[in-house]
Order: structure tokens, then C-alpha cells, then sequence
């Protein structure tokens, strides 16, 4: 049985890892260095909380650095990291090696397969939610689903039938980069807004026409990215999304707030660098770029 390496044990990788492994399959987490290693051990394995119960996994665990080869990789850490990690590990990787690459938004996911294009690749667009409360500790806070799928490989590799025994809920789809352009337009069109208004996504009621435009610019953009079926009812969606999560705080909300790196070069940037590549004009989408970068600078946080 082929052992999935997962690096990035964070609340993806975690919430990952505990179902593979309670399912009977072999598990091997990837820490960052030996201090880390060290911490894990000492905590006796991964926790995770669902519907308020705390469960532990002993689950084992190594370095990026060992040598033993590694036929299927579950890369689970942020965007901005995983073209660095992926390459930490072409060492070990083995030809033809098995890579499901979970990071939300687009580029870093070329980015990896460039720096390893032996590997073959699938990407993932997950719903789930999940986040840390302690060191090696997650809460399973939101059921959701989660895409699979090669670009246009209308068939999915039989071993992703591990994930149904793990009760990972998942689809595949030869329309992945749909999926990733979709949740990207999803995210373009809500999660910067909060941010520079401070508001949790219900507060978007108040600014319908910015929402609209920005709608209406991403759209067009999905149309010259050749992905039409992700332009179709973009602002419908956006607007039940809106109404659906009014409550919440967005992911880059709660990423600003905590004074944490966001994601905005995978989300709201890629769009943008799409956008000048195909001279396309989106005024609207540069200034809410322009003035999201400014929010991230005044507050001391990476622009990218
Ligand atoms: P996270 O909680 O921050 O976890 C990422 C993990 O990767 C951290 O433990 C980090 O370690 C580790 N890492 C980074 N570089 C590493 C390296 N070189 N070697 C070893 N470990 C490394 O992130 P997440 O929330 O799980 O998000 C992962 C991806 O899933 C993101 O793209 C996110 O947008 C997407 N996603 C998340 C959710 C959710 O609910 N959380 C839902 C849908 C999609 P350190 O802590 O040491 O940096």
C-alpha cells in the first residue's frame, strides 16, 4: 500500500491526515525541521476536534530532509510556501510520483510543476474548513467538499478511492481549473472588500455596486482566460454567498486581523497579472488591488 506523505500540518493537513489515518492508511507527516519534530513528539501525535470532542493520532512522522523516497505527496501548505516545499522534496520524490496540490487560488500550482514536471499532478478547490487551536491540534469547523481533478482527464486515478474510505468527501472533475477560477472569482469579489471595510461578509449589502462591478470585470476576465463556465451567474453567486455566510468573517479577513500573511498573489493578484497579460483592461479590479496592498502595508504585512 503506497504511504501518503503529507507536508503542511496545518489545518488542511491535519484534518487530512487524521482521516487517512483512522482508516487504516499509511500516513507519514513531512515537519520542517528537527525542532519541530521534536515538539511533535513530545505532544504523542496530531489532535483533531470534531463536534467538540478532541481525538489523538499517533501518527507517524519525519523531516523533509529523510531520505526515504516518496511515491504520493499531499502538498497542504498555503500558496506562497508550496513551490518551496515541493522543491525541498525533489530529492525524494520518485519518477511518476503522485502529487494532490491543495492550495486555494492559481499559480502556485504551476509554479510546483515547473520545478518538478516529472511528477504527476492533481489539483484540489476544497470547501472544508478547518483551523489550528494549539500546536499540532485542529478544529474541524466546517463540512464542505473537495474538487479533484487533471485538467481534462475525464477519468480518476483508482487509488483516490482511499479518500472514500478515509470519508474525505470528494468529486473529480476534468474541470478543475474551472473550479479554481470560480472559487478565485468567488473570493476576488468578497474577500478584499471586507478587508478594506472592515466588515464581516453581510456588511457587502452596503456596497452593491462595487460588488456588482467587480462582478462584472471578473467575468470578462474568466471569458478571455478561455473559462466561460466560471463567468456564468458570478454575481448571483457572489450575492448568495453574501447572504449565506453574512455572519462570517472571510478567510482574509481573519488572516489581516490575526496579522497573518493572506494569500492575495494566488487570489486577487494572479487575476490582476492575467489581466495585463491579456491587455485587458479591469480598472475597478486594479484599484481594489491597489488599495487592498495599501491596508496590507499599513499594517506591516507582505504585500504578495
Ligand atoms: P495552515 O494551517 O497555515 O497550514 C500550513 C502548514 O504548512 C503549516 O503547518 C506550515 O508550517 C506548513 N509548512 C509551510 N511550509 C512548509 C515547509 N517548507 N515544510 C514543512 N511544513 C511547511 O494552512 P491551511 O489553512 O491548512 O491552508 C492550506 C491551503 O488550503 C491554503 O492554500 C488555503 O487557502 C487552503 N484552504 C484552507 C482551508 C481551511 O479551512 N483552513 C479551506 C479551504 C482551502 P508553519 O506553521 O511552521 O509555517
Amino acid at each position: 500500500m503506497t504511504t501518503w506523505h503529507i507536508l503542511g500540518v496545518g489545518s488542511l493537513g491535519t484534518l487530512w491526515a487524521t482521516r487517512l489515518a483512522r482508516a487504516g492508511l499509511p500516513v507519514r507527516l513531512l515537519l520542517r525541521d528537527a525542532s519541530s519534530l521534536t515538539r511533535y513528539r513530545a505532544g504523542g501525535g496530531l489532535s483533531l476536534v470534531e463536534n467538540g470532542q478532541s481525538s489523538l493520532y499517533p501518527i507517524a512522522a519525519e523531516t523533509a530532509q529523510a531520505s526515504t523516497p516518496i511515491k504520493r505527496l499531499l502538498l497542504a501548505c498555503k500558496a506562497y510556501d508550496a513551490e518551496e516545499a515541493a522543491a525541498s522534496l525533489a530529492p525524494r520524490l520518485t519518477p511518476g510520483a503522485e502529487i494532490i496540490l491543495l492550495q486555494n487560488g492559481l499559480g502556485s500550482q504551476q509554479a510546483v510543476a515547473e520545478h518538478l514536471p516529472k511528477a504527476s499532478y492533481i489539483f484540489a478547490s476544497s470547501t472544508e474548513g478547518a483551523f489550528r487551536d494549539g500546536a499540532f491540534r485542529v478544529v474541524f469547523a466546517g463540512q464542505g467538499h473537495t474538487w479533484l481533478g487533471q485538467p481534462g482527464q475525464t477519468q480518476a486515478p483508482g487509488w483516490l478511492e482511499e479518500l472514500a474510505r478515509a470519508g474525505i468527501p470528494h468529486q473529480w472533475t476534468a474541470d478543475i481549473l474551472g473550479k479554481l477560477w470560480r472559487k478565485l472569482a468567488l473570493n476576488c469579489s468578497i474577500n478584499p472588500l471586507t478587508v478594506l471595510h472592515g466588515c464581516r461578509n453581510g456588511g457587502l449589502r452596503d456596497f452593491p455596486e462595487a460588488v456588482a462591478t467587480l462582478c462584472a470585470e471578473l467575468a470578462q476576465l474568466l471569458h478571455r482566460v478561455g473559462q466561460a463556465e466560471a463567468a456564468e451567474g458570478l454575481h448571483e453567486q457572489v450575492l448568495q454567498v453574501i447572504e449565506a455566510t453574512a455572519a462570517n468573517y472571510s478567510s482574509m479577513y481573519q488572516d489581516v486581523a490575526a496579522g497573518r500573511r493572506t494569500e492575495i498573489d494566488y487570489l486577487l493578484g494572479h487575476a490582476c497579472r492575467e489581466a495585463d497579460r491579456l491587455a485587458l483592461n479591469l480598472p475597478h479590479l486594479s484599484d481594489l488591488q491597489r488599495r487592498l496592498q495599501a491596508e496590507l502595508q499599513a499594517r506591516g504585512l507582505p504585500l504578495n
